[in-house]
């Protein structure tokens, strides 16, 4: 099924949207029906986790960190990872620009915007992000290159409202887009939508959207 489960996603996504097959607490084998069927890109969110299937699994996957990240873990995949989804502190990618300068890479970010009306969700506000790209300790870290933003919409079947929530992000990325000019800042994508809302996001300007179940089925567990 992950097979056709692929293949009907993509063949209902727009060429300029990338697709990122959340793989979390699904087994190898998962991931390798995944990778014979032409999948590239994975999507983790525990650091551990992550490591063990990079070393199981083919070298030309891209791995991504969709999770929340402890800054303590991030020298653990600091020589694969291809890009980091949760970023919501300067102090977050001051440690990730360290790791990645023990590795001679550039590791690409994203900031996470918080945009959904629940209080559990982590992020960014708008003005937090503004300040971060505008801060004087951005201009130092070599190492990291922040190419866009994620967000994550409330859980709600409420289409205007996940609409508005995605719109307001999509309005913001195109706004700092026209006026941030850092060197290692290149504003390109807009990481937005899952499973359960990633039309919806797409719609509103999402250019890569990060899909589990959809995919692999159902966890066992909320995560
Ligand atoms: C688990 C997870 C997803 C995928 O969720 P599905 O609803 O299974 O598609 C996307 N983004 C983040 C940040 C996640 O933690």
């Amino acid at each position: 099924m992950i097979k056709e489960n692929l293949l009907k996603i993509k063949q209902s996504i727009p060429e300029n949207v990338t697709l990122v097959a959340v793989s979390k607490t699904k087994p190898i084998e998962d991931l390798q029906e995944a990778y014979d069927a032409g999948q590239r890109i994975f999507g983790e969110n525990k650091i551990q986790e992550m490591v063990d299937k990079y070393d199981a699994l083919p070298k030309d996957i891209q791995w991504q960190m969709i999770g929340h990240l402890q800054s303590n873990k991030v020298k653990y995949m600091a020589h694969f990872v291809d890009l980091i989804h949760g970023v919501d502190k300067l102090k977050t990618l001051v440690e990730i620009n360290k790791q990645a300068k023990k590795h001679n890479r550039i590791i690409n970010c994203l900031l996470q915007a918080r945009i959904a009306k629940e209080d559990t969700k982590f992020g960014l506000t708008f003005d937090e992000i503004e300040a971060v790209l505008s801060s004087e300790k951005i201009t130092e870290l070599q190492n990291i290159k922040i190419v866009g933003f994620m967000g994550m919409a409330t859980f709600t079947d409420d289409e205007l409202q996940l609409s508005e929530e995605f719109s307001s992000l999509k309005n913001f990325f195109e706004a700092q887009k026209a006026k941030t000019v850092l060197k290692n800042c290149n504003l390109e994508i807009l990481s937005m939508g899952m499973s359960g809302d990633y039309q919806l996001a797409i719609k509103n300007g999402s250019t890569m959207i990060r899909v589990g179940s959809s995919i692999f089925g159902n966890r066992n567990y909320n995560l």
